[in-house]
This record gives structure tokens, sequence and C-alpha cells, in this order.
């Protein structure tokens, strides 16, 4: 159900424009396509993956010899399912650890709502019984700290932090060494998001990983970004850049409950074949969800 209200601006608009179309053209013809990659287009899922569904639904409709428009939605909903599957396992779960220790690093650029939404998965993997806990790895950002340090509170989780400025790595030491000794299961690690200087970025994030696959092998265990699904295709330059930075294993779109754009998500997974394993869908700290294809297009039209 939260799925389905946080999605209601997508669904509100990008729906009932396929709705309507549905109902003034009755025939499935070469202008009803035209006006429905239109709406794609609008709802933001990109040139490229609007052309491979347009040219898969057109081939649905030949095959299954489809001569009008009733019904079509589910036609509709099967293709955009299967092109944000195409072909990739659907690994939209955590990999976590077992037992023993699992760290997971979020990297984004500032404003894309990496603080809260590291606040919300804290707050979700200590529901779900873990011992959970946050590294203030953003000593760049004037105020990172203090504003993790509130979620920290908000959730109850402890928050590993040393002074603005200081060495992240050293932060990260400091953490992965408390997580181990008190027995925590899973360590959530903020990190500064300066894009603007991408051999920094990337010099930073490479000494985050050494620290913390010394102490621990296998970590960090999940690579998350964050991006902010209001920018639309901005977010997927983002996810572009970050991928040449470092090896993210999953996506988080915030703000999903904030645009009508919805769309992009298909194209993140169909341009950068990274998952999107959560979705922001509000400020609040359940408004966190695991993201589901199916439910996410189905739910569209529901
Ligand atoms: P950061 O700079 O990336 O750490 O971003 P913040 O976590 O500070 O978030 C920036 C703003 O976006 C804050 O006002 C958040 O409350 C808001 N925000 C974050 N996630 C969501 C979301 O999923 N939905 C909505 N509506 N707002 C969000």
């Amino acid at each position: 159900n939260k799925f389905k209200e946080g999605l209601s601006k997508t669904r509100n608009q990008f729906t009932s424009k396929v709705n309507d179309l549905v109902a003034k053209y009755r025939k499935v013809d070469e202008d009803f396509f035209e006006e429905l990659e239109e709406i794609l287009l609008q709802a933001d899922v990109g040139f490229e993956t609007v052309t491979e569904l347009m040219d898969s639904l057109r081939f649905e409709v030949q095959r299954k010899n489809i001569k009008n428009t009733s019904g079509i939605q589910s036609v509709i909903s099967e293709k955009l399912v299967e092109i944000y599957k195409a072909g990739e396992d659907d690994i939209a779960e955590l990999q976590l650890e077992e037992s023993g220790l699992s760290v997971i690093l979020f990297v984004g650029v500032n404003g894309v709502g990496k603080t809260t939404t590291i606040g919300k998965l804290a707050h979700r993997l200590k529901e779900e019984g873990k011992n959970v806990m946050l590294a203030a790895g953003d000593t760049f950002r004037a105020g990172a700290i203090d504003q993790l340090q509130v979620w920290g509170d908000r959730v109850g989780v402890e928050v590993i932090k040393q002074s603005e400025g200081s060495d992240p790595a050293a932060v990260m030491y400091d953490a992965v060494r408390a997580a181990k000794s008190r027995n925590v299961d899973v360590l959530i690690c903020d990190t500064a998001g300066r894009l603007q200087n991408k051999v920094n970025l990337m010099n930073e994030l490479e000494k985050i990983h050494r620290v913390i696959s010394r102490e621990i092998p296998d970590a960090p265990h999940e690579v998350l970004l964050a991006l902010d699904a209001t920018t639309g295709q901005n977010a997927l330059v983002q996810a572009q850049t970050f991928k040449e930075v470092t090896n993210v294993t999953g996506i988080v779109l915030t703000k999903l409950d904030g645009t009508a754009k919805g769309g992009i998500v298909l194209a993140i997974r169909n341009k950068l074949h990274i998952p999107v394993k959560f979705v922001g869908l509000g400020e609040k700290m359940d408004d966190l969800q695991p993201f589901d294809a199916e439910k996410y297009v189905y739910g569209l039209f529901a």
C-alpha cells in the first residue's frame, strides 16, 4: 500500500494518460503507438528504453493479432516488466552475510537524500532484528555528521564519527573496529558526494575500500548509490559517473513520491544494468521500500 501511495503522482499522470489514450483510439494503430511513445517519454523512461519497448510492443501486438486497445494495458505492463528484467538476474535483495559483520557503503551527491536513506535503511534492518551501526564518513560537507547523528538518535543506533574535515578512511577504520567488537550485523557507511572532482572521489573511495576490506575481506558487501528520481535524466548521468568511479552494486531511487516521472527506474536499469534495490517514497522512517519490478509496474495500472 505504501508502494501504491508513494507512486500516486506517476500513476495519476502516466496511467490516466494511457487510459485516456486507450479510450480515444479503440484501435491499435500507428497513431496510437506514437502517442503512447510520447507518454512514455514524458514519464522519463528515456529514449532508448522507449524505442526498445515500442519495438517489442509492436511485435507482440502483431504476434497476438491484437486489433483493439481494450486490455492493451496488461500487454504494456508485461513488456515494461520484461524490459526491466531484460535477461538479468534480479538481485533486488541486499547481499549480506548470514552471520558476522556486513558493510554497506553509501555513495551519491549531496541533496539526493543519502542521509535520510541511511536512516531509513538502518530502521528497516533494525526492525528485522539486526544490530546496526552507522559511520559518519562524510567529513567534508558541513553538518553532514550532525545530520547522521540525528538519524542515529531517531532510529536508536550508534553513530561512529570524528570531527569535520578528518580523514574518512580513519572514520571507517574506527567504525569497523567498533562494529566488530560490539557484534554489529550491519555497518552502514556514509561517504562524501563530491562528484565535481572525480579523481579525488575515486581516491577517497578506494582508500575507504582498502581500509574496510583489510579488516573484513568480503567488505563492502554492497555499494549503494542514492539517486534523486525528481532529477530525471540527470540521475542517469550521475549513475554513469559513479559507475566509472566505483563498483556500484545497487541503486536507491529517492523521492519517487515527488515525481510523475517514475519511468526513470526503467531507464536506469536498462542503460546501466544495476539493480534498483530500494525506492524512497517519503521523508519518514518507514518510507523506504524494497523495489519490486512487478509490483511497481502492475501497481501503476491497478
Ligand atoms: P543528502 O544531502 O543526500 O544526505 O540528502 P538528505 O538526506 O539531507 O535529503 C535531502 C532532502 O530530501 C531532505 O529534505 C529529505 O527529507 C528529502 N528526502 C529524502 N528522501 C526522500 C524521499 O524519498 N521522499 C521525499 N519526498 N523526500 C525525501
